[in-house]
């Protein structure tokens, strides 16, 4: 059952009113569930119990620190991929030694900051970035705990734009060179490599890609093994997909069993990246619609939010649900309607000729499966005050990130001493 369904009329997220949250925080406003948040990190976690496994929720999915606490407080460790993200996770409280860190181009700052801050492990991507943190290491006296990060050359069958584990990818080190590379690092100073990580893109609908990955993982494990390295940890990505229409992703037992077919008798402890799965269905844009336009041959829903808002439909051609908050009448007569926003671009688009009940000017629609990639992905273009962030939980709601208001961001910039 969604956490988001009609009660008396009008949609509710839990037990709140979203007209309600509307007239206190304004439109657009960004709407996460507690019980949804909660609920996907459980079964997660719940589907891996008996093995030895841990989840790192992905925080680039979506990093605002009270959706980050949420996870950290059911006991969840963070995959983080800057400076930045690393210091949220701490912030919000996840444990150091619970912190992975990924990214294909780590600066020598940011390898620092997080060997200062002792974290678990850190996915290295390439020969010229291991050997910037065999410096970096050495300078400071340390070892840094290594997973390298291989390109099994798989097709993740996504959309391209979220691909990342076939060959001409610009993420991982080739499969074959592996060992190479695993060679090479044992042999540098401030470098212990302790597991091999594997990410092969992002909504993945298809058990396939992951287990040809997972297979290629378990081979190189061997073959390292028998090189003499004591590699003790897996790192298996993130990349479930989630429903946004129809998709229909792999289910979570069978995932899981799929990782112990490959992995149980290994004897390594096992590292989960899942983003989107946790966050993408717990959460929504709400809008309201300011004119319904009626062009020569397409009638428009212009609404408050726009690309810079949700960048999904425009970046991915993106599909979201969307449904009038107000409950539609029994029998209303569905129209197809392009729902835009007001920016000016014509990529400005959330859905073309989309059968929708009658809308109204003021009426407010919600965007469904925004939780992920969403807020985290937004910009100020056409200085539009970054959305507000709402958590809800039970009967209760909380403004999590406020709107700026215009005043805020032009005060945020300099004027140079010549103007
Ligand atoms: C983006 C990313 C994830 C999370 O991917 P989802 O598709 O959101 O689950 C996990 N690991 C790495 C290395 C990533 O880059």
């Amino acid at each position: 059952m969604s956490v988001f369904a009609y009660r008396y009329g009008v949609l509710h997220a839990e037990s709140v009113s979203l007209a309600a949250v509307a007239r206190e925080v304004g439109t657009p406003f960004y709407l996460y569930s507690t019980a949804a948040l909660e609920a996907h990190y459980s079964a997660y976690a719940g589907a891996f119990a008996g093995q030895d496994a841990g989840v790192c929720y992905a925080l680039k999915a979506n990093s605002n620190l009270a959706v980050i606490r949420t996870f950290a407080r059911l006991g969840a460790g963070g995959d983080v991929v800057s400076v930045g993200e690393m210091k949220r996770a701490l912030a919000a409280g996840i444990p150091a030694e619970r912190i992975v860190f990924s990214g294909v181009g780590k600066t020598r700052e940011e390898m620092r900051a997080a060997l200062e801050a002792g974290i678990h492990q850190l996915n290295v991507e390439s020969i010229p970035e291991l050997e910037a943190l065999s410096e970096v290491a050495d300078s400071m006296g340390v070892v840094a705990p290594v997973a390298f990060r291989v390109n099994p050359d798989v097709d993740a069958k996504t959309h391209a734009k979220i691909a990342t584990g076939k060959k001409e990818n610009k993420f991982g080190i080739d499969y074959d060179h592996a060992r190479e590379v695993y060679n090479r690092a044992a042999a540098l100073p401030g470098i212990k490599p302790v597991g091999i990580a594997v990410h092969i893109g992002s909504q993945l609908t298809d058990l396939a890609p992951f287990r040809a990955a997972y297979e290629r993982v378990a081979a190189l494990l061997h073959q390292l093994r028998a090189d003499g390295h004591d590699i003790q940890r897996l790192d298996l990505g993130g990349g479930l997909g989630i429903t946004y229409k129809s998709e229909r992703p792999p289910d979570l037992a069978d995932y899981a069993a799929m990782v112990r077919s490959i992995t149980g008798n290994l004897g390594c402890r096992i590292t989960l990246e899942p983003g989107r799965s946790l966050v993408g269905n717990a959460g929504i844009l709400v809008s309201k619609v300011i004119y319904v336009k009626q062009g020569l041959h397409r009638r428009f829903a212009i609404v408050d939010a726009a690309m810079n808002d949700l960048i999904r439909p425009s970046l991915y051609e993106a599909y979201h649900g969307i449904v009038p908050v107000a409950e539609p009448e029994a029998g209303a007569v569905e129209q197809p309607y392009d729902v835009v926003g007001p920016v000016c671009e014509s990529g400005d688009t959330f859905a073309v000729q989309r059968p929708l009940p009658p809308l109204r000017d003021d009426d407010l629609v919600a965007f469904l499966s925004a939780g992920a990639y969403g807020a985290v992905m937004s910009s100020s273009y056409n200085t539009r005050p970054l959305v507000p962030e709402v958590l809800v939980n039970g009967e209760r709601f909380s403004v999590i990130r406020p709107r700026p208001t215009v005043e805020e961001m032009l005060a945020a910039e300099r004027m140079p001493d010549w103007l």
